[in-house]
């Protein structure tokens, strides 16, 4: 009994979410501005893809000043790249640089109308965030993360304490990039029971005005890429752990035998060790299958702060 009225519950939600229209969404060619929360290597990347394809001023916000700068100058380094290798000229390395304005201040997002969360993967900071959204922004602004296995559900809902207002929850959406953003065309969009048509539709518009190649995907745990990527990594660090095969041997097999451009372990240290324990973790705790069990060794490396290529050392020395 208590499940089916759970499921008109969920039911009478989506419903209203799909009929939610009031201020909410714009389409894209009305996305006119973005916030990026997080400067990291994701945040970074969709900001400076955002200023490049789609000529948007960017807002990108940070906690830490160094993080912005160094940010900065990374985007600087790979558009003098582009230009030094001719797929950008200087004039629009120059204007796609303009269009980017660091902050450490998250009220610097109250005039935007599109927003790209992406800290680290932690619920608890995430749901902050989204709360503080839901009170700076405004009321048609699209609340995006960019998170690789927390529920867009759970996120949407911490925009609010009443459950039944969807006036904030209902423009929550997921944009789950790919890394490194400016290179993979891919993206997930994945909406909470609380998202809006108008929400996703502008989403997926927006990513394609980004160059992108959005897949749709239901909010299940790890959704369709990390479903499937992060169970493959983190079999492959068993592997390791195990004395299956050398880094190298794992590394070089998976590489040479299946066409991908870096074998899992590589892949591993660049994602960033913590992110792919933090997926795994979810994985793990949502479906309670002991087949996403994390491997011990990974999260040793993460208590041994290896996070791989952004702390300098996981499986490679960088
Ligand atoms: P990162 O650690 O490189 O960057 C996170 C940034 O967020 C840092 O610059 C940090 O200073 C900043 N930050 C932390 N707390 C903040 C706060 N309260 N306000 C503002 N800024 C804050 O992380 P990342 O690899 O860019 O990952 C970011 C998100 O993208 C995570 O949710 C991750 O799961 C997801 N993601 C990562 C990858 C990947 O390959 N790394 C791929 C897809 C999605």
């Amino acid at each position: 009994m208590a499940s089916a009225i759970g499921r008109r519950q969920a039911f009478k939600l989506a419903t209203q979410a799909r009929l939610f229209s009031s201020s909410a969404a714009r389409n894209a060619a009305q996305v006119k501005s973005l916030g990026v929360i997080g400067a990291g290597q994701m945040g970074l990347g969709i900001a400076l893809v955002a200023a490049q394809k789609a000529g948007i001023p960017v807002t990108l916000i940070d906690q830490s000043q160094a993080a912005l700068d160094k940010g900065l100058g990374f985007a600087e380094k790979l558009l003098a790249k582009d230009v030094s290798k001719s797929r950008l000229t200087q004039d629009q390395a120059d204007k796609a640089r303009s269009l980017l304005s660091p902050s450490t201040a998250i009220e610097d997002l109250s005039g935007v109308d599109f927003v790209i969360e992406a800290v680290p993967e932690i619920s608890s900071l995430k749901f902050d965030i989204f709360a503080k959204l839901a009170k700076v922004c405004p009321k048609h602004t699209i609340l995006a993360t960019n998170t690789s296995s927390i529920s867009i559900t759970k996120i949407a809902a911490s925009t609010t304490k009443d459950p039944t207002d969807l006036s904030a929850s209902s423009r929550v959406v997921s944009t789950h990039f790919m890394n490194p953003v400016p290179v993979q065309k891919g993206v997930e969009i994945i909406s909470g029971l609380q998202t809006s048509k108008e929400t996703v539709d502008t989403a997926v518009e927006f990513c394609k005005a980004m160059g992108k190649i959005p897949s749709v995907s239901a909010d299940s745990p790890g959704f369709i890429a990390n479903r499937i990527l992060m169970p493959y990594i983190n079999e492959a660090i068993i592997c390791l752990e195990t004395g299956v095969g050398t880094r190298d041997d794992i590394d070089a097999m998976m590489k040479n035998g299946t066409n991908v451009p870096m074998g899992p372990l590589q892949l591993a240290d660049f994602i960033g060790l913590d992110t792919c324990l933090a997926i795994m973790k979810v994985l793990y705790q949502e479906t309670g299958d002991s087949k996403y069990r994390p491997s011990i060794l990974l999260g040793k490396m993460v208590d041994a702060g290896w996070f791989g290529k952004k702390s300098g050392k996981g499986f490679y020395d960088y």
